[in-house]
């Protein structure tokens, strides 16, 4: 078991774990970044990301990925890949142990591990993921546009993406499990109102069907009769939620019902001093890699003043 002292400890590899690390690295704090499970976060898994400012003919999500390690590389980051198992933030300096084996004391961390979309489930969806399947419609759909696509879910971020793509696209297909939605009311009324939208009541997706060119099209049951049909879309856009990825930090950190850690607004302050979050783990309203990477931002500079008051506090 190996123990060793850092200023700032990054955790994730995503938009916000990147841009803290630039940010405290170029504010000399010779920031510790451990990558996670999935180095480079959701966007490893897009394909081309359009709405990232200062890309104007796009970027792949991978290639902006290892941009962005690159640039915190570059002012001294070291980028570890390591899962961070557990933290214990009850005493200063916080305490983080990697892989179950190795401690971290750390006099700042910053926590940008991320959500996780959720998955039906059903093997195809794995099959066709990235060739018709996504869990981003603001990411994805524009690659749909002029296409049939199909929504699975009720609550506010379903009706967002099927308002949203119904914008794009010819006719959008809503697959609600029960008879009513949960998404409020403002929302599910742009949904009825948009004359390409069908929603399809009580019905649960069996099967994602396509090639190896990608989707083509969905198997549905209703769930009240058992009766399938099959509708020919190009696009499975999948909105049931996301589960933030901080399960380790509970005994800890103030969240909400979902597990989204809750910052003092306008900051990433948590509820322990000198633990900040930032991106997709404290935000379930905008998850957007833009977005993640401000906060990230928002971290750095909130870390580096809170390591600033501390050296005041000793030398005082
Ligand atoms: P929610 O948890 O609110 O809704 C998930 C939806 O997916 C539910 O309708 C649920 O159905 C359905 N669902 C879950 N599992 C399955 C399944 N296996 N098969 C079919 N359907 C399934 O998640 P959201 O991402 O929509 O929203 C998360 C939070 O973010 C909410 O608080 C929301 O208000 C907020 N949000 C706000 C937005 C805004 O204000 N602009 C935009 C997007 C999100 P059921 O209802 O039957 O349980």
């Amino acid at each position: 078991m190996a123990k060793e002292e850092v200023k700032v400890l990054i955790i994730g590899s995503g938009p916000a774990g990147y841009t803290a690390a630039i940010y405290a690295a170029r504010a000399g704090l010779e920031p510790v970044l451990y990558t996670g499970g999935q180095p480079g976060g959701q966007l490893t898994i897009t394909n081309d990301v359009e709405n990232f400012p200062g890309y104007p003919d796009g970027i792949n999500g991978p290639q902006l990925m290892m941009d962005l390690q690159r640039q915190a590389e570059r002012f001294g980051t070291k980028i570890r890949y390591g899962l961070v198992t557990s933290v214990d933030f009850s005493g200063y300096p916080h305490k983080v142990m990697v892989d179950e084996k190795d401690e971290i004391v750390a006099g700042a961390v910053i926590i940008a591990t991320g959500a996780t979309a959720k998955y039906l489930g059903i093997p195809s969806e794995e099959k066709f993921n990235n060739k018709g399947v996504s869990a981003c419609a603001v990411c994805d759909g524009f690659f749909y546009r002029g296409k049939e696509v199909a929504v699975v879910g009720a609550g506010d971020s379903a009706a967002e993406e099927a308002t949203y793509l119904s914008n794009l696209c010819p006719k959008v297909h809503l697959i609600v499990r029960r008879d009513e939605m949960r998404a409020s009311k403002i929302m599910q009324q742009r949904v009825m109102k948009a004359a390409n939208i069908e929603i399809h009541w009580n019905t649960e997706t069996e099967e994602i069907l396509g090639n190896e060119a990608g989707v083509t099209g969905v198997r549905l049951v209703d769930n009240k009769t058992g009766l399938k049909k099959e509708i020919a879309i190009s696009g499975f856009f999948l909105a049931i939620g996301h589960k933030p990825n901080t399960d380790i930090f509970k005994d800890f950190l103030d969240m909400d019902e979902t597990g989204y850690i809750q910052v003092v607004p306008g900051t990433s302050k948590t509820n322990v001093d000198g633990v900040f979050a930032v991106g997709d783990a404290a935000d379930k309203v905008y998850r957007q890699a833009v977005t993640a990477a401000g906060t990230g931002c928002m971290g750095a500079l909130d870390a580096e003043k809170f390591l600033a008051m501390k050296e005041m506090e000793t030398v005082h």
